[in-house]
């Protein structure tokens, strides 16, 4: 196999604020702009995690019997209720 000419990609080489959405969104309410929302059946929820380890903003929360995003971070991109494997999340439009 031929060899990588470069070193690896240093990630410790990127400046803190580059990309200011993927390294520090705690800062911004994306949940402003966003236009639809996820909604947690909570009685389909089985708490396996699934939502949680796809969430691209790691914006959604445990409780006891149930997960669930924190809208504030929120960007409707829909991902959790596309991977949830018991269809317990819908996507339902924002109302102004
Ligand atoms: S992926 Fe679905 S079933 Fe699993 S924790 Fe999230 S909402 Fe619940
Ligand atoms: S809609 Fe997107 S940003 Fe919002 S909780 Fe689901 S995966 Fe995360």
């Amino acid at each position: 196999m031929k060899r990588q000419s470069h070193p690896m990609f240093d990630p410790s080489t990127i400046p803190d604020d580059l990309c200011p959405i993927a390294t520090d969104f705690f800062d911004m309410r994306v949940g402003d702009w966003r236009a639809r929302r996820p909604e947690v059946k909570r009685a389909k929820c089985v708490k396996c995690g699934v939502c949680w380890a796809f969430c691209p903003t790691q914006t959604v929360i445990e409780h006891p019997h149930y997960f669930e995003p924190s809208l504030d971070h929120c960007k409707g991109c829909g991902i959790c209720a596309e991977e949830c494997p018991h269809d317990a999340i819908v996507m339902v439009v924002e109302q102004e």
